[in-house]
């Protein structure tokens, strides 16, 4: 048997204790364990099937699994676990120890390689929009061959864990996975028809993913004291404390020692798990930071992304710390959302996105993005759509996020580029020494050259695009799959363009230039520079007849429209009944998350602030009375604020009652459109009208009566 390599992950447990290159990826059965441990053709047979994006031959996967299993069980695993992403958005396990009975009484460790290479979890529970019925819950795993088996270290143990995509038993897609996978299939078929056209002939084309995540770190004990925070994962009460994010001297500041230990510990963690973890920095709010990781396969991102939200939750646990992923924890301090940069690359390294070197480079640099233009130009309302929910329905289009209404951002050099093209005047494009086309003898772009504009919700920032409107909770899959299904169609039409612009006969340069010119006019609308935050932006936009979903309930609609249908279902990557199920799932999901924060808000109001506020006034009645009968004159002005409060409270009583109503009434919406419409609306609307008395409450009681952590105390320097 081969030991294995490298140090004992279980005994690294400082940064700095060797070289992060010596250890990293040491908790994954990652290529290098693969090389060392597979046969030579089996090895190459794992290579060329991930090279090609196809999927492992019974017998690879049998000698795969094995040797996946020896290396398991000599790292100490005893159990393991086939990991995968249900539509709920939070991944799912259930372990297996690698035992069964050998004699009566006595067990031994066995596990076979179809036990890796796939499972059959009892899926009943998990939510499938329709797709199947619950007598027929069986649901199959099956390995992702393109994402590492890893290692999760328990408290007394270990457990291996194999990145799987979830099936139903007609094949239907019931994850986020699958459609993300075919998705990527598609556009690699779509971008390698369209390199060809330019010489290059390619294996694959791999979409690229880096997701920043930003999040907020609350000191635990102040967050178990509030019950919106452990439920809801949001403040759903809270006066503004006197000083929030005004003076912004938290971004990019110096990382406070307990938060610092926090995030070396996930560092540890993601290096030993191979997520690439890069950045660490403060954030705008105070208490909100971000992480971003180097960029990797689409999907393996999107993996390591949910691993990275798990990781940071149990990690802070341990530094008694509570992270907060959701869009919008805190009224009146920014949100946290996730940015998700975007490329392309063949599976020799070349980034499609990149402006390059010759003439001919440039050209067919500017295809693919003419191409990913036209995607958001006709998508944008899906890709909205894709980000819609209940939580990033608070941070959109607020004074801190992008808008909801979706448009690109180029920077100043490209879109001088793309005008002169659109008037015809591609010379121009060159001699402004921009980019060489080929028409002039001219410098090649700079990379680099691209400002920044932080108000765009998708802007091209030198070689890649970032979608910057994703929520920090959000589960990358769908928006990565959105983009890249759109991509995959504009290439397709843009591929039929340029064959046909051919086949009459233009020659290879100015054919290209034809589609390309078709492509920029085309999609003008959605090109725009300026600032996304604005009014004006809002008025213009609707002028250019850009969609504007302003929140959840109205970008659920995009779904329904046809086009909105084909671009998944004409490829393959969702089906009918799968993009139905989407769909349900969408709306019931929303309608939950307010469901619960009624909930929560109802609680909170009615058994611990507003008895608080009557002790309040009780108290200070009685301390009034006590005056009076010293013989102390109680001024007016005192009997007044008091008369207030109690009016307010009584407010407060009548609003908790409406919210109550309106909840009730939402609930019993047979209609599932109408009933999100309701708690879009009426439900929404009363929380929201409660909140703004209570915090009115909060602000004139007693301090060592409230019940509650304020939101000072909530947002103090965590030291
Ligand atoms: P900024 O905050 O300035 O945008 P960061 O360093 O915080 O920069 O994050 C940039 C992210 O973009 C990183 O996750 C990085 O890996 C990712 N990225 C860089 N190049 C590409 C690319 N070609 N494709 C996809 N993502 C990329
Ligand atoms: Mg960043």
């Amino acid at each position: 048997m081969v030991k294995a390599q490298g140090p004992d992950a279980s005994s690294i447990s400082r940064l700095d204790q060797i070289k992060i290159s010596q250890y990293f990826g040491c908790n994954t059965f990652s290529e290098r364990t693969m090389r060392e441990r597979l046969q030579k053709d089996v090895y190459k047979a794992y290579r060329q099937a991930l090279k090609r994006g196809e999927s492992l031959s019974p017998e690879v996967a049998r000698s795969v699994a094995l040797a996946m299993k020896e290396w398991a069980l000599e790292q100490g695993c005893t159990h393991f676990t086939h990991w995968f992403l249900p539509m709920t958005g939070a991944t799912a396990e259930k372990h297996d120890a690698f035992i069964t009975w050998d004699e009566p009484g006595t067990v031994i460790e066995r596990f076979s390689g179809s036990q890796l290479s796939q499972g059959e979890p009892d899926a009943s529970s998990f939510p499938s929009g329709g797709l199947r019925a619950t007598f027929e819950a069986r649901g199959y795993t099956a390995w992702d061959p393109a994402s590492p088996a890893f290692i999760m270290e328990g408290p007394l143990g270990k457990t291996l864990c194999i990145p799987t995509a979830f099936v139903g038993y007609h094949g239907e897609a019931l994850d986020h996975k699958v459609p993300l996978l075919r998705s990527m299939g598609v556009l690699s078929e779509r971008a390698k028809e369209a390199l060809r056209h330019f010489g290059v002939n390619a294996e694959s084309v791999v979409a690229q993913c880096g997701p920043e995540q930003e999040y907020f770190a609350v000191d635990l004990d102040l967050a178990q004291q509030r019950p919106d925070l452990m439920f809801a994962n949001r403040t759903l009460q809270g006066a503004k404390p006197p000083k929030g994010q005004e003076l912004e001297d938290h971004y990019f500041g110096s990382i406070k020692e307990r938060v610092l230990g926090f995030m070396q510990e996930v560092e540890l963690e993601c290096f030993k798990l191979g997520i690439p973890a890069k950045t660490r920095h403060n954030e705008v709010a105070p208490n909100q930071f971000e992480l971003a990781p180097i960029y990797e396969a689409a999907n393996l991102a999107s993996d390591h992304n949910q691993l990275l939200m798990e990781l940071l939750k149990s990690v802070g646990e341990r530094h008694k710390l509570a992270i907060l992923l959701h869009e919008k924890p805190f009224a009146g301090v920014n949100g946290s959302g996730k940015h998700v940069n975007w490329s392309l690359a063949t599976d020799e390294g070349q980034n499609l996105l990149e402006p390059g070197q010759t003439p001919e480079e440039n050209l067919q640099f500017l295809y693919f993005l003419s191409a990913t233009l036209k995607a958001i130009h006709t998508h944008g309302g899906l890709l909205r759509a894709a980000i819609a929910s209940a939580g990033n329905d608070h941070r959109l289009g607020a004074n801190e996020a992008p808008p909801a209404i979706m448009s690109a951002f180029l920077g100043g050099q490209l879109n001088h580029i793309l005008d002169a093209i659109e008037k015809g005047d591609a010379a121009d494009a060159s001699t402004q020494r921009i980019l060489d086309l080929g028409i002039g003898n001219l410098p090649a772009i700079e990379k680099d050259a691209t400002d920044r504009n932080r108000t765009s919700p998708f802007a091209f920032t030198g070689n890649k695009f970032e979608f910057r409107a994703v929520g920090s909770s959000q589960p990358i899959a769908l928006p990565l799959t959105v983009i890249n299904a759109a991509v995959a169609e504009a290439l397709e039409g843009l591929n039929a363009g340029l064959a046909a612009e051919l086949k009459a006969g233009k020659e290879h340069k100015a054919a290209v230039m034809a589609v390309v010119k078709r492509a920029i006019v085309e999609t003008k609308a959605i090109r725009f520079e300026g600032n996304g935050y604005s009014e004006e932006w809002k008025q213009e936009a609707a002028r250019r007849g850009l969609p504007h979903a302003k929140d959840t309930v109205a970008a659920l609609h995009t779904w329904e429209s046809a086009a909105s249908r084909s671009v998944f279902s004409k490829p393959g990557i969702l089906s009918e009944g799968e993009l139905e199920s989407r769909l349900h799932i969408r709306h019931e999901q929303y309608q939950k998350a307010i469901a619960i924060e009624t909930q929560v808000l109802r609680q909170m109001a009615e058994t611990q602030i507003l008895p608080s506020i009557t002790a309040d006034l009780g108290a200070r009645a009685d301390s009034l009375a006590k005056l009076a009968a010293a013989g102390i004159s109680v001024p007016g002005t005192l009997k007044a604020a008091l008369q207030a409060q109690a009016t307010l409270a009584g407010e407060a009583q009548e609003r908790l009652a409406a919210m109550k109503d309106s909840l009730a009434a939402a609930e019993a919406i047979e209609e599932n459109q109408a009933r999100t419409a309701a708690f879009g609306s009426s439900v929404n609307e009363s929380k929201h009208a409660l909140r703004e008395v209570l915090d009115r409450l909060e602000e004139a009681c007693d301090a060592d009566l409230w019940p509650l952590p304020k939101y000072w105390q909530l947002l103090s320097p965590l030291l």
